[in-house]
Order: structure tokens, then sequence, then C-alpha cells
């Protein structure tokens, strides 16, 4: 057997002097371009037996290397995992009116804080609160960073060193890191909990208050159902009681919208509207949820409550920043023509496209699939079932249509997180999930058929299977 050669490295400058060293150095400067050269060069010095790699070759990784620094960390991907506010896949796409106003306020300066007709300081809430009193009928709003920090806001506002009463049924979680207790031992609230998990009544709010109350408060489950033996105080009781002992009480919708659903054909989700008309002194919801817009944080409700949020200094280091705020104002002025609504915002639009639709989708693109696994895979069209994700309204499924990919042979089910870790490893990633051994793309969240069928072209089916 042959020895390979042993490998004597060209100097760093010969190869700096390569083709895609003079690409390099011009897409990311000399400085970088040395290093990963140098870095090539020690590898492959460290690589024993390797036989003398040419020139251009080096360059190439050490170009490689550096496009592959400079891609972002977060970057676009392909939802088809079927859930349309999916949480770790940044929620709620904005409409094309919140992405222009977004890059408005960050081209150039803007009157964030600053009354152009007066020509003196002004409020950074003022862009939206007008908005949200008129679509919600709310007296006043104020805007924070998540409903997690909304709800922070109220609590450490009102129930600061006395009590705020939740019924036992109502402790959500809601995943990540929020947890109803958590949140009230933060804002420095003491817990006082009610009834029990399946059964609140109104007396047991009512023996609870003291005079170390400080707030009533309902949570929306927005995430699960207490069914069967149950019993749950609606919140006009609770208003009512509420005003009785001259308590605020918070209404936290988690979700919140504020469009009836029922006219898309999809469950009724209380309404913020329902909420404040349901005799809530405030109201806690998400910009990124139901809504539509950017992560934000919403308290609409009394006036003369919203004022005192707005004066506790944890409302500074709450705030919106101005590319939220141009986004939330771009995005509620869509609500004022609810007729267009399910065309222009985007999740809307997501939510209610049919199976109909989607199935057409899916015989579009059955052809390319099947060709781009190959021969090892059957691909086929498949009935599902789409979520609307972030907790909101998790019994409603949407039927949907999707395509699944299942081994041909004999091949072992990892074969199938083989293929799901090829199709992430794409330029674009795609993300589908993985049921029952097959690996299923819902396609409710696919509205650019051509850039999926472009990255098809690139997909190495067979690379990943030692992943598994
Ligand atoms: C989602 C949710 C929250 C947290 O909202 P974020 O905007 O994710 O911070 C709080 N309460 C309820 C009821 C929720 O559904």
């Amino acid at each position: 057997m042959n020895r390979p050669e042993r490998f004597h490295p060209p100097s760093v400058d010969e190869v700096l002097r390569s083709p895609h060293c003079e690409l390099a150095i011009a897409r990311h400067g000399r400085q970088a371009a040395t290093g990963a050269v140098r870095q090539v060069l020690e590898r492959l010095r460290r690589d024993q037996g390797v036989a003398a790699v040419p020139i251009d070759s080096i360059a190439e990784r050490a170009l490689a290397s550096l496009e592959e620094r400079e891609r972002p960390s977060q970057r676009p991907v392909i939802n088809l995992t079927g859930t349309v506010l999916h949480t770790n896949l940044g929620r709620a796409l904005l409409a094309e009116e919140a992405i222009e106003a977004v890059v408005a306020v960050m081209r150039a300066p803007s009157n964030l804080e600053y009354e152009i007709a007066a020509g003196q300081r002004g409020e950074r809430d003022a862009h939206v609160r007008g908005l949200i009193r008129e679509l919600t009928g709310a007296e006043d709003a104020v805007l924070v960073n998540n409903n997690a920090a909304a709800v922070l806001l109220v609590l450490n506002s009102f129930a600061r060193e006395r009590e705020a009463i939740v019924s036992r049924g109502e402790l959500i979680e809601i995943g990540g890191a929020f947890r109803m207790p958590d949140i009230m031992a933060r804002a420095g609230a003491v817990l006082r909990e009610v009834g029990t998990t399946n059964r609140t009544h109104l007396r047991d709010y009512a023996e609870a208050i003291g005079p170390q109350t400080g707030l009533l408060m309902k949570v929306h489950t927005s995430n699960y159902l207490v069914q069967g033996f149950t019993a749950e105080v609606e919140p006009v009781e609770l208003a009512k009681l509420a005003r009785e002992h001259g308590l605020p009480f918070l209404d936290d919708l988690g979700s919140g919208t504020l469009v009836d659903f029922a006219r898309w054909g999809l469950r009724h989700e209380k309404t913020v509207q329902d909420a404040l008309k349901g005799g809530a002194d405030l109201v806690t919801f998400s910009g990124d949820k139901l809504l539509g817009g950017p992560q934000a944080g919403i308290v609409a409700g009394r006036k003369d409550l919203i004022a005192k949020l707005a004066r506790n200094p944890l409302k500074r280091a709450l705030r919106l920043d101005k590319l939220r705020l141009a986004a939330l104002e771009a995005t509620l002025k869509l609500y004022r023509d609810p007729d267009r609504l399910a065309q222009r915002l985007p999740t809307l639009r997501l939510f209610t496209r049919s199976a109909a639709e989607l199935r057409a989708l899916a015989e579009r693109l059955l052809p390319a699939l099947s060709a781009a696994v190959g021969t090892d895979w059957t691909a086929a069209i498949v009935d599902c079932s789409s979520q609307i994700g972030s907790g909101a309204l998790p019994l409603e499924t949407l039927p949907s249509a999707g395509l699944s990919l299942k081994p041909s042979g004999k091949a072992s089910g990892s074969a199938v997180e083989g293929l799901a870790a090829a199709f992430r490893a794409l330029p674009l990633p795609v993300i589908g999930r993985i049921s029952q051994g097959a690996l299923l793309f819902d396609l409710r969240c696919l509205e650019d058929e051509a850039v999926f069928a472009s990255q098809l072209g690139q997909l190495k089916p067979g690379t990943h299977h030692a992943l598994a």
C-alpha cells in the first residue's frame, strides 16, 4: 500500500491569492479571510495522512467557513408543522402593512415620543392607545413587552404586598416559564387561591375578600379545558362583587382577539370587547397570538387604573420599542375593515384556508416531493388537522391536507427521523412533524409553493440517517 505523500501546506499568502479567497476578502475582509485560511491549513496539517490538497480547494473551504459563520442565527424556515401560531417558530407573521411600517421607522427618526404639532415631548403609547379605544370600547390602554409582562404590571400595581384572588382552576402554566403563581410571586403579590380545581363559586371569592385584598382576577384557561363536574363564576358576577368592595377586576384573556371568529366559520373565542362588556376593569392580552401582530402585551380598561399602570416604574422596564409599536399600529388598523381582514392578516388568512384548497396544493406538490425523496420513500396525500397554536383555542382543529412520507421498504423507524433531519438541513429548513411512523407536512402554512419546490431540488435524503 502506498503511503500518502506527506502534506506540505502552501503559504497563507499563496492561498489568499486564489480566486475563492479574492471573493472571501471582498465579502468578509482580509483579516477574516486570513484567519479562515490559517484555520483550514492547521486542520489539514493535523489531519494525518491527507494527500496534498489543491490550493483552490483550501481557499474554497475557507470561503465556505466564512459564509457559514455569516449566516444569520435566526433565519426563516418553512413551517409545515400544522400549528399556525407556533411559539417556537415565532408565532404570528406580520401583515405587509405592518412590515412596511416597521421598515419606515427603522430608517429614519420618528415622532416616537414627540408631539409634532406642539413641538413637545409626547408619549409612545399614544400611537396605539386611540386605536385600542376605538376597536374595543375600552377607556384607555397601556402597552408592554408581552402578555406575561402585562399581567406582571397589573399585579405589581394593584396587589403588591396584598392578595390577588384567583380560582384554583385557573392557575395556569402557558409553557416555558409562564406559571401564574410564579408571576404573582415576582409581582410581589400574595396568591390567594379559592375554590377547587374543578369547582369555584361566588361565595369562595366573597369569603376570601378582606382588607388585605388588592385585586380579583380571572384567567382565561386558554390552553386546556376542565370538563365534567365543574363550576366557575361568570365574569359579570365577579365584576359585581369586585365593584361592591371597591376592588379592580382583571380578566387575563391571553390570546385576545378583537373580532368574532365565528364570522369565518371558526369557533367563537371570547373577544376583548366581550371581556370589557362582561365588566372587567382591566383586560390583558397578547399582540402575537390571535391578534396577528408583533409580540406585545396590551392592557385595556378603566382610565384611572390604566393611569396607575402607566405611572409604575416597572412600565419603563417593560415598555414596547418603536418597531413593535409601528407594527402594532398598522396591524390594528387592518381591523377597521373586517371584510378584508382574512386576506390582509396572515394569521387569519392561514386559519381560513380550506381543506380543499390545501388538498389541491398537495396534489400539485406530490410529484416533485416524490422525485426528491426517491424510491426509498412513499409519498402520499393525507387529510390532517391543523392547530391554532400558542395555547389559543386548544380544542379547535382546522381540517387540513398534507403530504406524508413513509419508508417504502423495511427501513427502520429511525429512517423517518433521518429524513426529517435532511429536510431541516435544507438552506431554507422545512419543519414537519412525525406522526405514526411517517413524516408529515401539513400544508396550511405553505403560501409560497415555488420556494418549497426550489428547496426540494437540494434535498439529500440519504445523508442524515446517522443522526437518528
Ligand atoms: C399566552 C398567555 C399568557 C402569556 O402571554 P405572552 O404574550 O406569551 O407573554 C398569559 N396568560 C394567558 C391566559 C395566555 O394565554
